[in-house]
């Protein structure tokens, strides 16, 4: 049975209190984790800080930590085979999202590590500066302490994010990863030892809410990293308040996906599956509000119903399956209730709603992919569910798609589907969400920014934003005006 142990200061260290992870797929035990204590906590940011302001670590300049960046990225790539393998069992991933995952976190670290060489730290302003009166810098420094929390649905590549500006920026951290997901964490921290990272620089702990709490508590904390539900990230914030801690907040949504009446639709009906079904239903980004212009509804709908059967589901391990089970018993009900809240709200059912219990999925808690034609005030347009239910509802104008689309607390993400490119261009730009495809679904890019609008979020993960957010900027007068009588003070108090 594997170990997942607290990573502190470089150590592998066990505690008093274990409990185990769980197969959602199958129900067995995955791993063995130890809890940590306040007192392990309390250490670990006590290492992380001691860290920080170690010669060590602030001697470090940006292409050595960018040529650890990449070594990390190589590692991944060379451990690949074990962690995809503990990916799925840890997380339910079906085999070709846990791939992408690995794939996405290497190549994550990758770019990072490039942008990083280019970034610069220093920057003499010449617009401010004035030539015999001042030279004005801006001098970007790391943040300091770190405290992140991540969640369950992409256990490898939100650590990835989060570890990765750390580094970049010449920070330190308390990583705490989600309960049910803490394995490929700890395999990733094996690879920060053998890459050299110096000790301390990056913490791992496992627990819940209340090892979460205490950690964002602890007064030497400097930033709070947080990617989670948006209840959770409003107390976060309320808790930030109180020692005013740098935040960033990467929360829920409920995106919009707009099919306009010109646009290629089997194409967009596969991209409409692939939106909201993709690791069954639980990305952050997920397309879990469907607007059809109202023209093209009944050919789209017919689209959808013929090819919603094909979407192969099955048990993770099997590279042909392309739709899983949700991570636990406490989810699955939780995206059942709405399925329920659905129909007492008059919401038509118009494919699958139940839990699948036969064969190979009585152990494991799967849900069939579900679509729901609802209206725009039902409790399902607006709540974010995070599982396999497709609320869908249709448009007269573009006008009234726009609207429909910002009719929500969430601005994560969303897409429009159609052939008219200057078009789509128009509504993308009027859609109050951090990221928009056109006639594209869920792709990232590790050089460009991801985040939310509204309360999907505050500040970016990745690209230029995402090292910046891990930054502190000072600005550094230089004068040049070194006699007393032009000093603009001068006339001020004397
Ligand atoms: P969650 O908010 O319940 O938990 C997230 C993390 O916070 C976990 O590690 C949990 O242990 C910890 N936590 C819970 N309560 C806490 C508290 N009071 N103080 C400190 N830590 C606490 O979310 P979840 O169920 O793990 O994940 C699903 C949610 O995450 C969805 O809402 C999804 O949209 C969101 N998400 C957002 C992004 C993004 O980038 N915007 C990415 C992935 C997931």
């Amino acid at each position: 049975m594997r170990e997942i142990k607290l990573f502190i200061n470089g150590e592998f260290k066990t505690s008093n209190k274990t409990y185990m992870t769980l197969n959602p797929a199958t129900g067995d035990d995955v791993a063995k984790v130890y809890l940590p204590s306040h007192a392990d906590i309390d250490f670990a940011v006590d290492c992380a800080e001691k860290a920080f302001y170690s010669k060590d670590w602030r001697e470090w300049d940006k292409n050595k930590r960018a040529d650890l960046l990449e070594a990390i990225a190589e590692k991944l790539k060379e451990r690949r085979n074990e962690i995809i393998e503990l990916e799925i069992a840890d997380s339910g991933s079906c085999v070709r999202k846990a791939r992408a995952d690995l794939h996405n976190a290497s190549s994550y670290f990758k770019v990072l590590a490039g942008q990083l060489r280019k970034f610069e730290f220093e920057v003499k302003d010449e617009s401010a500066s004035r030539v015999g009166f001042s030279q004005n810098f801006k001098i970007y420094e790391p943040v300091g302490v770190c405290a992140q929390i991540i969640p369950w649905n992409f256990p490898l590549v939100m650590a990835a994010w989060k570890i990765g500006p750390v580094i970049a920026s010449g920070s330190t951290s308390v990583l705490k990863t989600a309960q049910e997901t803490p394995v490929t964490a700890s395999l990733l921290a094996e690879i920060l030892n053998s890459v050299g990272l110096p000790k301390g620089v990056v913490n791992i702990i496992t627990g819940g809410a209340e090892e979460g709490e205490y950690l964002i508590r602890n007064p030497k904390i400097k930033k709070i990293a947080f990617t989670g539900s948006t209840a959770v990230g409003r107390k976060i914030m309320s808790e930030s308040g109180k020692n005013l801690q740098n935040l960033s907040l990467e929360l829920g949504g409920k995106s919009a996906n707009i099919i306009l009446k010109d646009a290629d639709l089997s194409l967009a009906v596969d991209g409409a599956l692939y939106a909201f079904l993709y690791h069954s239903g639980q990305a952050c980004d997920s397309g879990t509000r469907l607007l059809v212009d109202e023209s093209i509804y009944p050919q789209f709908k017919e689209l959808l119903l013929e090819k919603i059967p094909q979407v192969k589901v099955g048990l993770p391990n099997d590279p042909k399956t392309g739709y899983g089970p949700v991570i636990n018993q406490k989810q699955g009900e939780s995206i059942l209730s709405y399925i329920e809240k659905a129909k007492s709200e008059g919401g038509k059912i118009i494919y699958g709603g139940r839990r699948l219990t036969e064969g190979e999925f009585s152990k494991g808690y799967y849900i069939e992919p579900t679509l729901i034609e609802v209206k725009s005030e039902n409790i399902i347009f607006n709540e974010e569910i995070f599982g396999p239910v497709l609320a869908m509802t249709t448009f007269k104008t573009e006008e009234e798609a726009i609207m429909l689309a910002n009719q929500s607390i969430y601005g994560l993400a969303g897409a429009v589907w159609s052939r008219d490119s200057e078009k789509a261009l128009k509504i993308a730009k009027q859609i109050e969400a951090g990221t928009i495809w056109i006639n594209e679904y869920h792709l990232l890019n590790p050089g460009m920014p991801f985040g939310g609008y509204k309360q999907s979020g505050i500040g970016r993960e990745m690209g230029e934003e995402g090292i910046k957010a891990y930054l502190e900027v000072k600005h550094l007068w230089i004068s040049e005006c070194n006699e007393r009588s032009k000093k603009p003070w001068f006339d001020a108090i004397f």
